[in-house]
Protein backbone atom coordinates (compact mmCIF):
# COMPACT_ATOMS: atom_id res chain seq x y z
CA UNK A 1 0.00 0.00 0.00
CA UNK A 2 1.89 2.97 -1.25
CA UNK A 3 -0.75 5.31 -1.82
CA UNK A 4 -1.26 8.86 -1.48
CA UNK A 5 -4.19 10.91 -1.34
CA UNK A 6 -4.70 14.70 -2.53
CA UNK A 7 -7.81 16.63 -1.38
CA UNK A 8 -7.37 19.60 -3.83
CA UNK A 9 -9.13 22.38 -1.00
CA UNK A 10 -7.84 26.01 -2.65
CA UNK A 11 -10.09 27.16 -4.88
CA UNK A 12 -11.64 30.79 -4.10
CA UNK A 13 -15.19 29.30 -4.91
CA UNK A 14 -16.65 32.05 -6.53
CA UNK A 15 -19.65 31.16 -7.54
CA UNK A 16 -20.65 29.32 -4.31
CA UNK A 17 -20.99 32.60 -2.50
CA UNK A 18 -19.24 35.55 -2.25
CA UNK A 19 -18.79 35.75 1.47
CA UNK A 20 -18.47 31.90 1.94
CA UNK A 21 -15.27 29.46 1.63
CA UNK A 22 -17.29 26.33 0.09
CA UNK A 23 -14.38 23.69 1.18
CA UNK A 24 -15.18 25.22 5.24
CA UNK A 25 -19.15 25.33 4.74
CA UNK A 26 -21.34 22.87 7.16
CA UNK A 27 -22.66 20.52 4.87
CA UNK A 28 -24.24 17.16 6.70
CA UNK A 29 -22.70 18.11 9.90
CA UNK A 30 -19.47 18.62 9.07
CA UNK A 31 -17.42 21.28 7.21
CA UNK A 32 -16.96 19.65 3.31
CA UNK A 33 -13.73 19.32 3.29
CA UNK A 34 -14.42 16.69 6.02
CA UNK A 35 -15.94 14.13 4.31
CA UNK A 36 -13.47 13.66 2.05
CA UNK A 37 -10.89 13.86 4.87
CA UNK A 38 -12.44 11.28 6.97
CA UNK A 39 -13.71 8.84 4.45
CA UNK A 40 -9.66 8.75 3.32
CA UNK A 41 -8.47 8.27 6.28
CA UNK A 42 -11.04 5.36 7.41
CA UNK A 43 -10.79 3.98 3.59
CA UNK A 44 -7.06 2.45 5.31
CA UNK A 45 -5.64 2.94 1.74
CA UNK A 46 -3.30 5.85 2.33
CA UNK A 47 0.10 6.22 3.81
CA UNK A 48 -0.60 9.76 3.48
CA UNK A 49 -3.58 12.42 3.11
CA UNK A 50 -2.27 16.22 1.56
CA UNK A 51 -4.63 18.40 1.57
CA UNK A 52 -3.95 21.54 -0.48
CA UNK A 53 -5.00 25.37 0.90
CA UNK A 54 -4.63 28.65 0.32
CA UNK A 55 -6.00 28.82 3.93
CA UNK A 56 -3.38 26.93 6.25
CA UNK A 57 -4.66 29.32 9.36
CA UNK A 58 -7.98 27.71 9.06
CA UNK A 59 -6.63 23.92 9.38
CA UNK A 60 -4.03 25.05 12.03
CA UNK A 61 -7.08 25.07 14.58
CA UNK A 62 -8.18 21.33 13.40
CA UNK A 63 -6.73 18.16 15.56
CA UNK A 64 -6.42 15.83 12.01
CA UNK A 65 -3.95 12.59 13.29
CA UNK A 66 -0.81 12.85 11.87
CA UNK A 67 -1.63 11.17 8.50
CA UNK A 68 -2.91 14.46 7.68
CA UNK A 69 -0.57 16.95 5.68
CA UNK A 70 -1.67 20.29 4.83
CA UNK A 71 0.53 22.40 2.42
CA UNK A 72 -0.19 26.04 0.47
CA UNK A 73 -1.80 25.50 -2.93
CA UNK A 74 -1.70 27.52 -6.34
CA UNK A 75 -3.61 29.52 -8.07
CA UNK A 76 -5.73 27.24 -10.03
CA UNK A 77 -6.62 23.95 -9.77
CA UNK A 78 -3.59 22.53 -11.40
CA UNK A 79 -1.22 24.94 -9.79
CA UNK A 80 -2.47 22.91 -6.62
CA UNK A 81 -1.91 19.48 -8.00
CA UNK A 82 1.33 20.48 -9.03
CA UNK A 83 2.81 21.62 -5.85
CA UNK A 84 1.47 18.25 -4.25
CA UNK A 85 2.82 16.31 -6.54
CA UNK A 86 6.31 17.69 -5.88
CA UNK A 87 5.70 17.56 -1.97
CA UNK A 88 5.19 13.71 -2.64
CA UNK A 89 7.76 13.02 -4.33
CA UNK A 90 10.16 12.37 -1.54
CA UNK A 91 8.16 9.62 -0.24
CA UNK A 92 8.59 8.20 -3.69
CA UNK A 93 4.87 6.98 -3.88
CA UNK A 94 3.14 3.94 -6.22
CA UNK A 95 0.03 5.37 -6.84
CA UNK A 96 -1.60 9.05 -6.01
CA UNK A 97 -5.22 10.19 -6.15
CA UNK A 98 -6.21 13.46 -6.69
CA UNK A 99 -9.64 14.71 -5.30
CA UNK A 100 -12.14 17.69 -5.82
CA UNK A 101 -12.84 18.81 -1.78
CA UNK A 102 -15.80 19.88 -3.52
CA UNK A 103 -16.94 16.21 -3.88
CA UNK A 104 -17.93 15.22 -0.25
CA UNK A 105 -20.24 12.24 -1.62
CA UNK A 106 -18.24 9.56 -2.98
CA UNK A 107 -18.59 6.52 -1.00
CA UNK A 108 -15.52 4.05 0.62
CA UNK A 109 -17.10 1.76 -1.79
CA UNK A 110 -15.77 3.83 -4.75
CA UNK A 111 -12.23 4.51 -3.20
CA UNK A 112 -11.81 0.31 -2.93
CA UNK A 113 -13.33 0.28 -6.52
CA UNK A 114 -10.48 2.55 -7.98
CA UNK A 115 -7.34 0.62 -5.70
CA UNK A 116 -8.62 -2.61 -7.61
CA UNK A 117 -8.43 -1.64 -10.90
CA UNK A 118 -5.50 0.24 -10.54
CA UNK A 119 -3.64 -2.94 -10.51
CA UNK A 120 -3.85 -3.69 -13.32
CA UNK A 121 -4.11 0.09 -14.94
CA UNK A 122 -2.09 3.26 -14.74
CA UNK A 123 -5.15 5.51 -14.22
CA UNK A 124 -8.33 4.67 -13.07
CA UNK A 125 -11.31 7.59 -13.31
CA UNK A 126 -14.64 7.31 -12.12
CA UNK A 127 -17.27 8.41 -14.87
CA UNK A 128 -20.35 8.96 -15.70
CA UNK A 129 -22.58 8.84 -19.20
CA UNK A 130 -24.72 12.62 -19.11
CA UNK A 131 -28.35 12.01 -18.89
CA UNK A 132 -29.04 15.39 -20.41
CA UNK A 133 -28.05 15.67 -24.13
CA UNK A 134 -25.06 17.95 -24.67
CA UNK A 135 -24.54 20.74 -27.43
CA UNK A 136 -21.21 22.38 -28.45
CA UNK A 137 -20.29 25.39 -30.33
CA UNK A 138 -17.78 26.08 -32.62
CA UNK A 139 -17.71 29.41 -34.14
CA UNK A 140 -21.15 30.39 -34.82
CA UNK A 141 -22.51 26.74 -35.50
CA UNK A 142 -23.92 24.44 -32.51
CA UNK A 143 -23.81 20.49 -33.32
CA UNK A 144 -24.76 18.30 -30.84
CA UNK A 145 -22.28 15.69 -29.11
CA UNK A 146 -23.22 11.74 -29.16
CA UNK A 147 -23.95 11.78 -25.39
CA UNK A 148 -23.43 7.72 -24.88
CA UNK A 149 -19.96 8.40 -26.26
CA UNK A 150 -19.13 11.37 -23.92
CA UNK A 151 -18.26 10.86 -20.36
CA UNK A 152 -18.98 13.23 -17.13
CA UNK A 153 -15.18 12.68 -15.25
CA UNK A 154 -15.40 12.68 -11.78
CA UNK A 155 -13.03 12.34 -8.62
CA UNK A 156 -11.00 10.77 -7.12
CA UNK A 157 -8.70 10.05 -9.92
CA UNK A 158 -5.83 7.88 -9.60
CA UNK A 159 -2.42 7.70 -11.31
CA UNK A 160 0.70 5.91 -10.99
CA UNK A 161 2.78 8.35 -9.18
CA UNK A 162 5.94 8.67 -12.10
CA UNK A 163 4.18 8.78 -15.04
CA UNK A 164 1.41 12.05 -14.17
CA UNK A 165 4.34 13.74 -12.01
CA UNK A 166 6.37 13.21 -15.36
CA UNK A 167 3.18 14.74 -17.44
CA UNK A 168 2.25 17.24 -14.94
CA UNK A 169 5.80 18.79 -14.49
CA UNK A 170 5.88 19.59 -18.63
CA UNK A 171 2.70 21.32 -18.99
CA UNK A 172 1.75 24.24 -19.93
CA UNK A 173 -1.50 25.03 -19.87
CA UNK A 174 -4.22 24.99 -17.53
CA UNK A 175 -6.06 21.92 -17.53
CA UNK A 176 -8.92 21.05 -15.60
CA UNK A 177 -7.88 17.55 -14.22
CA UNK A 178 -5.31 14.95 -14.16
CA UNK A 179 -7.42 12.66 -16.52
CA UNK A 180 -6.46 15.16 -19.15
CA UNK A 181 -3.02 15.17 -18.58
CA UNK A 182 -3.14 11.91 -19.10
CA UNK A 183 -5.16 11.87 -22.30
CA UNK A 184 -3.63 14.29 -23.93
CA UNK A 185 0.07 12.57 -23.56
CA UNK A 186 -1.41 9.39 -25.29
CA UNK A 187 -1.43 7.19 -21.61
CA UNK A 188 -3.86 4.58 -21.55
CA UNK A 189 -6.89 5.27 -19.37
CA UNK A 190 -9.14 2.97 -17.50
CA UNK A 191 -12.61 4.13 -16.84
CA UNK A 192 -15.04 2.84 -14.09
CA UNK A 193 -18.59 3.87 -13.32
CA UNK A 194 -18.52 6.93 -11.26
CA UNK A 195 -21.34 7.68 -8.97
CA UNK A 196 -24.65 10.17 -9.03
CA UNK A 197 -24.24 11.24 -5.74
CA UNK A 198 -20.42 12.20 -6.07
CA UNK A 199 -21.65 15.25 -7.86
CA UNK A 200 -19.69 18.46 -7.52
CA UNK A 201 -20.84 21.18 -5.51
CA UNK A 202 -20.57 24.24 -6.89
CA UNK A 203 -23.50 26.84 -5.85
CA UNK A 204 -25.03 26.99 -2.58
CA UNK A 205 -28.27 25.62 -3.72
CA UNK A 206 -26.58 23.05 -4.87
CA UNK A 207 -26.98 21.75 -1.22
CA UNK A 208 -29.61 24.32 0.61
CA UNK A 209 -32.33 22.84 -1.95
CA UNK A 210 -34.23 21.05 0.24
CA UNK A 211 -34.54 21.32 4.32
CA UNK A 212 -36.36 18.97 6.92
CA UNK A 213 -38.55 19.53 9.35
CA UNK A 214 -40.37 17.25 12.11
CA UNK A 215 -43.59 18.11 13.70
CA UNK A 216 -45.58 16.65 16.65
CA UNK A 217 -49.44 16.90 17.20
CA UNK A 218 -50.94 15.45 19.63
CA UNK A 219 -55.03 15.36 20.54
CA UNK A 220 -57.25 13.21 23.18
CA UNK A 221 -61.35 13.55 23.02
CA UNK A 222 -63.71 12.22 25.34
CA UNK A 223 -65.85 8.89 24.23
CA UNK A 224 -70.08 9.78 23.79
CA UNK A 225 -72.79 7.71 23.62
CA UNK A 226 -74.85 8.18 20.48
CA UNK A 227 -72.08 9.65 18.56
CA UNK A 228 -70.44 8.13 15.44
CA UNK A 229 -66.93 7.18 16.16
CA UNK A 230 -65.14 8.28 13.24
CA UNK A 231 -60.81 7.34 13.25
CA UNK A 232 -58.77 8.86 10.65
CA UNK A 233 -61.83 9.70 8.22
CA UNK A 234 -62.96 6.30 8.86
CA UNK A 235 -66.13 5.42 10.19
CA UNK A 236 -65.84 3.04 13.07
CA UNK A 237 -68.51 0.75 14.29
CA UNK A 238 -68.17 1.19 18.43
CA UNK A 239 -70.43 1.56 21.18
CA UNK A 240 -69.69 5.60 21.65
CA UNK A 241 -67.80 8.23 19.72
CA UNK A 242 -65.79 10.71 20.22
CA UNK A 243 -67.11 14.46 21.36
CA UNK A 244 -66.56 17.27 19.88
CA UNK A 245 -66.70 20.94 18.24
CA UNK A 246 -66.14 19.09 15.14
CA UNK A 247 -66.49 14.87 14.23
CA UNK A 248 -63.68 14.39 17.07
CA UNK A 249 -61.22 12.36 14.87
CA UNK A 250 -58.02 12.61 17.09
CA UNK A 251 -55.79 10.90 14.20
CA UNK A 252 -56.66 13.88 11.35
CA UNK A 253 -56.52 16.44 14.25
CA UNK A 254 -53.37 15.25 15.35
CA UNK A 255 -52.28 14.95 12.20
CA UNK A 256 -52.70 18.86 11.10
CA UNK A 257 -51.45 19.82 14.37
CA UNK A 258 -47.95 18.20 13.27
CA UNK A 259 -48.32 18.77 9.83
CA UNK A 260 -48.16 22.68 11.79
CA UNK A 261 -45.86 22.41 14.14
CA UNK A 262 -43.50 21.66 11.27
CA UNK A 263 -44.38 24.01 9.03
CA UNK A 264 -44.56 26.79 12.05
CA UNK A 265 -47.63 27.65 11.56
CA UNK A 266 -49.32 27.34 14.84
CA UNK A 267 -52.11 25.19 15.47
CA UNK A 268 -55.48 23.48 14.50
CA UNK A 269 -57.29 26.34 16.73
CA UNK A 270 -55.80 29.39 14.83
CA UNK A 271 -57.71 27.94 11.30
CA UNK A 272 -60.41 26.10 12.83
CA UNK A 273 -62.12 27.82 15.53
CA UNK A 274 -64.96 26.28 17.61
CA UNK A 275 -67.19 29.24 15.54
CA UNK A 276 -70.39 27.86 14.15
CA UNK A 277 -69.28 27.70 10.90
CA UNK A 278 -67.37 24.74 11.93
CA UNK A 279 -69.63 23.19 14.07
CA UNK A 280 -70.07 19.20 13.22
CA UNK A 281 -67.44 19.76 10.72
CA UNK A 282 -65.85 16.34 9.25
CA UNK A 283 -62.21 16.30 9.79
CA UNK A 284 -61.15 15.11 6.11
CA UNK A 285 -62.50 18.51 5.61
CA UNK A 286 -60.37 20.41 7.95
CA UNK A 287 -57.27 18.68 6.54
CA UNK A 288 -57.77 18.70 3.17
CA UNK A 289 -56.80 22.67 2.94
CA UNK A 290 -54.10 22.29 4.89
CA UNK A 291 -52.63 19.38 2.55
CA UNK A 292 -53.59 21.63 -0.47
CA UNK A 293 -51.65 24.48 0.91
CA UNK A 294 -48.86 22.27 2.16
CA UNK A 295 -47.86 20.88 -1.18
CA UNK A 296 -48.59 24.13 -2.87
CA UNK A 297 -45.95 25.80 -1.43
CA UNK A 298 -43.27 23.21 -2.15
CA UNK A 299 -43.79 20.78 1.50
CA UNK A 300 -43.54 17.25 1.01
CA UNK A 301 -44.21 15.02 3.80
CA UNK A 302 -41.83 12.11 3.93
CA UNK A 303 -43.15 10.23 6.66
CA UNK A 304 -45.98 10.04 9.30
CA UNK A 305 -45.60 7.44 12.58
CA UNK A 306 -48.86 7.90 14.34
CA UNK A 307 -49.80 6.48 17.45
CA UNK A 308 -53.24 5.72 18.74
CA UNK A 309 -54.10 5.80 22.31
CA UNK A 310 -57.07 3.48 23.46
CA UNK A 311 -58.09 0.63 25.33
CA UNK A 312 -60.70 -0.01 22.47
CA UNK A 313 -61.54 -0.33 19.38
CA UNK A 314 -58.61 -2.80 18.18
CA UNK A 315 -56.33 -0.77 16.16
CA UNK A 316 -55.10 -4.34 14.34
CA UNK A 317 -58.46 -4.44 13.23
CA UNK A 318 -58.50 -1.65 10.96
CA UNK A 319 -55.15 -0.67 10.48
CA UNK A 320 -55.36 -1.08 6.68
CA UNK A 321 -58.16 0.92 6.16
CA UNK A 322 -57.03 3.82 8.51
CA UNK A 323 -54.10 3.84 6.76
CA UNK A 324 -55.52 3.43 3.32
CA UNK A 325 -57.50 6.58 3.99
CA UNK A 326 -54.97 9.14 5.22
CA UNK A 327 -53.12 7.37 2.24
CA UNK A 328 -55.84 8.94 0.18
CA UNK A 329 -56.44 12.48 2.34
CA UNK A 330 -52.35 13.04 2.23
CA UNK A 331 -51.18 11.90 -1.24
CA UNK A 332 -48.74 9.39 0.36
CA UNK A 333 -47.90 6.22 -0.08
CA UNK A 334 -49.26 3.49 2.24
CA UNK A 335 -45.51 2.65 3.38
CA UNK A 336 -44.89 6.25 4.24
CA UNK A 337 -47.59 6.11 6.98
CA UNK A 338 -47.07 3.76 10.05
CA UNK A 339 -50.10 3.51 12.59
CA UNK A 340 -49.77 2.11 16.08
CA UNK A 341 -51.66 0.86 18.70
CA UNK A 342 -51.28 1.57 22.13
CA UNK A 343 -53.52 0.61 25.42
CA UNK A 344 -53.05 2.07 28.59
CA UNK A 345 -52.99 -0.65 31.04
CA UNK A 346 -56.72 -0.09 31.84
CA UNK A 347 -55.41 3.23 33.16
CA UNK A 348 -57.39 6.36 33.51
CA UNK A 349 -60.20 7.61 31.57
CA UNK A 350 -58.63 6.01 28.23
CA UNK A 351 -58.15 3.07 29.78
CA UNK A 352 -61.97 3.02 30.93
CA UNK A 353 -63.08 3.97 27.64
CA UNK A 354 -64.21 7.28 28.44
CA UNK A 355 -61.57 8.72 26.07
CA UNK A 356 -59.45 7.97 22.69
CA UNK A 357 -55.97 9.68 22.51
CA UNK A 358 -53.31 10.26 19.40
CA UNK A 359 -49.82 11.45 18.57
CA UNK A 360 -48.49 11.71 15.33
CA UNK A 361 -45.17 12.91 14.58
CA UNK A 362 -44.48 13.96 10.88
CA UNK A 363 -41.12 14.82 9.04
CA UNK A 364 -41.87 16.90 5.99
CA UNK A 365 -39.27 18.76 3.62
CA UNK A 366 -39.25 22.00 1.81
CA UNK A 367 -37.93 21.91 -1.66
CA UNK A 368 -37.46 24.69 -4.01
ZN1 LIG B 1 -59.45 17.23 18.17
Amino acid sequence: MNNYFVILAAGKSKRFHKNIVKQFYKYKNKEIVDHSVEKSIQSNLFKKIIIVTNNLNHFKKKKYPKIIKIIKGGKERSDSSLKALKYLKKYNPKNVYIHDAARPNFSKNLLKKITKNLYKNKAVIPVLTSTDSIKYKIKNQIFNLNKNNSFLTQTPQAFRFKELYNVAIKEKTKVSDEATLFINNDYKVKFIPGENKNNKITYLNDIETSKTYFGIGFDIHKLIKNKKLFLGGVKIPFHSGLKGHSDGDVILHAIIDAILGAIRKKDIGTYFPNTKRFKNIRSPKMLKPIIYNLYKNNFSINNLDINLICEQPKVSKYRDKIINSISKLTNLKKDQINLKGKTVEKLGLIGKEKAIACEVIISITKYD
